[in-house]
């Protein structure tokens, strides 16, 4: 049965990658852009996730064409890497306030729907400098760190109706985030990865799949690493 599915920040990258893959399987999905043009074949709908308002007006839509959110994948996100000495107290708020408060604010307007009809799919997208930390990215890795104890504190609250909430850690992956990090610093990188190599959007966009199908229906709470061996350990 179609679904009804909303990835927030869905234009390009790794979110992209999980709308079309939910809509392979079958669901009816929406995704959340703030500039450019929405994606073809997708329902698009304008919303910048830091603004509650933008975040209530985003799900109207969704719900006028496709019905109450079933699966919420909430991967929209930025970085703004800066040594600590040097990170601007705005530099960290903005972050978190994208990254965590931006998931909390999806979240928060999903769970209403899922609730009443006893299922429910959350995926959040942290990272896996989320656990192993990276110099220059405190509030970045505090941001994804919290999304795991965020994701687990909904696993436990929503269980019982049916909702699951899982978290998925990509290790580097080729998009226009890594794509502007220096070539040094990029093979630096490579050497660390057991696997040797940065991720495809399409293998996160799996897992994502996975975890909003019935084959994961007793999986809630669990935070999946897709990082090429990067984070082992955690
Ligand atoms: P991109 O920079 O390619 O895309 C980010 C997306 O988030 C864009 O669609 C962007 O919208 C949207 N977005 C950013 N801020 C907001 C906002 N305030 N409101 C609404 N939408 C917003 O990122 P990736 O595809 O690489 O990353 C997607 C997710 O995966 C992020 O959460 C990122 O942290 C995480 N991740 C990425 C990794 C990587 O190696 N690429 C590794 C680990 C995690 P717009 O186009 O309008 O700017």
């Amino acid at each position: 049965m179609s679904r009804s599915a909303l990835v927030t920040g869905g234009s390009r990258g790794i979110g992209l990658a999980i709308a079309r893959e939910l809509q392979r399987g079958g669901d009816a999905v929406a995704v959340t852009y703030r500039s450019g043009e929405p994606p073809e074949g997708l329902l698009g709908v304008h919303c910048d996730i830091t603004d509650s308002a933008q975040v209530d007006v985003a799900f109207k839509q969704v719900e006028e064409e496709h019905g109450p959110v079933e699966v919420l994948v909430a991967n929209a996100g930025i970085t703004k890497d800066q040594l600590l000495a040097l990170m601007s107290e705005d530099d960290f708020t903005s972050v978190l306030d994208t990254n965590l408060t931006g998931s909390f604010r999806v979240a928060k307007r999903a769970v209403r729907g899922m609730m009443r009809k006893r299922n429910g799919r959350i995926i959040l997208i942290s990272s896996v400098v989320g656990l192993l930390g990276s110099g220059g990215q405190a509030n970045y890795a505090a941001s994804k760190a919290g999304l795991v104890g965020f994701a687990r504190s909904l696993a436990r609250e929503l269980g019982s109706r049916n909702i699951t909430v899982n978290v998925v850690a990509p290790g580097f992956i080729e998009t226009d985030m890594t794509a502007v990090l220096p070539e040094e610093r990029q093979a630096e990188i490579k050497k660390n990865v057991p696997l040797g190599r940065y991720g495809s959007v399409d293998e996160i966009a799996k897992t994502v799949g996975f975890l909003a199908s019935d084959s994961a229906a007793y999986i809630t709470g669990a935070v999946i690493p897709v990082d090429g061996g990067l984070g082992m350990g955690h």
